[in-house]
């Protein structure tokens, strides 16, 4: 399994782009900004998306992909999210007013966007590997990933706040070589971490030390314009491993 990170950011500026993963050719994980670089050849190749929640800077340019499908006679996307967020997204985003209703269209039986519930036991098959959900503590109902392919295996928190069942999943997978965990606070701003499910770096020492084996620490989800100063406070931390930030364009091979 190849992941291309399309974009890391918690926000838009010149040269950032919001969370999305691409997974080998025909999958992404969350559908931030990041999705807006692809070719409309790519775009009409995706045809699964994982969700970690619903804030729009992971699920705001899934409108625009099955707009995509639907203009250009594209598959359709089966979307993997929990109910709370599928409910939120036919509700809010697919409503009709604010955009077409894709998960109706063309054809109730047959629409552009399938929902599918996600469930923390399931493994679902993604290329030459799989994907599933993992816990996160968020402002909102949200999920992390465990990326599992042949060689190695990777682990997303998502938007989350300090989440010890996460740590434990991560570490539960044997070939677990990659977190990647999310920074969007400063340490000063411990208070709006706690009221938005966010993670500031003082939380981070007690959760990384419960992975007792080699693997690499990336960071993601650095607030604009304060990335030099989160990366300092995590690069100031105790950690055994240490972390790095992650950046649009890398790319892992699992
Ligand atoms: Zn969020
Ligand atoms: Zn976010």
């Amino acid at each position: 399994m190849h992941v291309k990170v399309l974009g890391c950011s918690a926000g838009i500026s010149e040269g950032l782009r919001t969370t999305s993963f691409k997974l080998g050719d025909h999958a992404l994980l969350d559908c931030g900004t990041g999705v807006g670089d692809l070719s409309l050849p790519e775009l009409l190749a995706i045809d699964t998306v994982f969700l970690t929640h619903s804030h729009l800077d992971h699920s705001g340019f899934l409108p625009f992909l099955a707009d995509a499908h639907a203009s250009h006679g594209g598959p359709g996307i089966t979307v993997h999210a929990l109910p709370y967020v599928t409910a939120l997204l036919r509700q809010r985003l697919f409503d009709g007013p604010l955009w077409p209703d894709y998960t109706r269209q063309p054809e109730p039986d047959h629409p552009y966007i399938r929902f599918q519930a996600l469930d923390f036991a399931t493994a679902i098959p993604c290329g030459d590997g799989t994907v599933r959900a993992l816990p996160a503590q968020h402002s909102v109902p949200a999920v992390g990933f465990l990326l599992e392919g042949p060689k190695a295996a990777l682990a997303f928190s998502g938007d989350s706040g300090p989440c010890p069942a996460f740590w434990a999943a991560a570490a539960a997978s044997p070939k677990l070589a990659h977190v990647i965990v999310e920074n969007t606070f400063r340490n000063q701003q411990q208070t709006a971490a706690e009221r938005s499910g966010h993670m500031i770096a003082n939380w981070l020492p007690p959760l990384a030390a419960g992975i007792d084996r080699p693997y690499e620490l990336w960071i993601s989800h650095l607030e604009p314009g304060h990335e030099a100063a989160l990366m300092a406070e995590v690069q100031a931390l105790p950690l055994a491993t240490p972390a790095r930030p992650l950046q649009r364009g890398m790319m892992f091979v699992l």
